[in-house]
């Protein structure tokens, strides 16, 4: 069976782009509005000959706080019981939020491989903002930009290393 990665933060740190720039096509509804992708998308992706699927979670927005926080929790419990590797996306533009921390504790404690994301890394004045994500205990922060696909091919090569 081929491995399964599943891409996981909280709403708009930019999973979907993510999603479609792996996958090579545009599968995944990318929105401003945080939250937009309500049900999970699964395909099929390579990175230098090795196959795996890939997975896209949503959540549902929520006005409330807690909820928004319990979605968020939920679709990382599902994706953990699922993959192999999870690729934990974060927003580099944005820092360290309450989510991010919540995830990270979910993650760490399932103790599955975690290839952290920086994303919206445009440009590489903003590289200095990705160092502030080693505090968040899940290792080495990459970063990437699902905008101008830069980044993904070492983060890719990071994710099939646990394969
Ligand atoms: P999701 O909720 O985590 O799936 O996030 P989306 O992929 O829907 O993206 C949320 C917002 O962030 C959208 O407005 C995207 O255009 C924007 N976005 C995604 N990736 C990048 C990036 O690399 N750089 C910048 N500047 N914006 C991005
Ligand atoms: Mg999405």
């Amino acid at each position: 069976a081929n491995p399964v990665v599943a891409i996981v933060g909280r709403p708009n740190v930019g999973k979907s782009t993510l999603f479609n720039r792996i996958v090579g096509e545009r599968l995944a509804i990318v929105e401003d509005v945080p939250g937009v992708t309500r049900d999970r998308l699964y395909s099929k992706a390579e990175w230098l000959g090795k196959s795996f699927y890939l997975i896209d979670t949503g959540g549902i927005a929520f006005d409330d706080h807690d909820a928004l926080i319990d979605s968020i929790r939920h679709q990382a419990e599902l994706a953990i019981d699922e993959a192999d590797v999870i690729i934990f996306v974060v927003d580099g533009t944005v820092g360290i939020t309450e989510e991010d921390q919540s995830v990270a504790r979910m993650l760490f404690r399932s103790k599955k491989p975690i290839v952290l994301a920086v994303n919206k890394i445009d440009n590489t004045k903003r590289l200095h903002d990705i160092y502030e994500f080693y505090s968040l205990g899940v290792g080495e922060p990459y970063p990437v930009s699902g905008a101008h696909a830069t980044g993904i091919g070492d983060l890719l090569d990071e994710v099939i290393k646990h394969f």
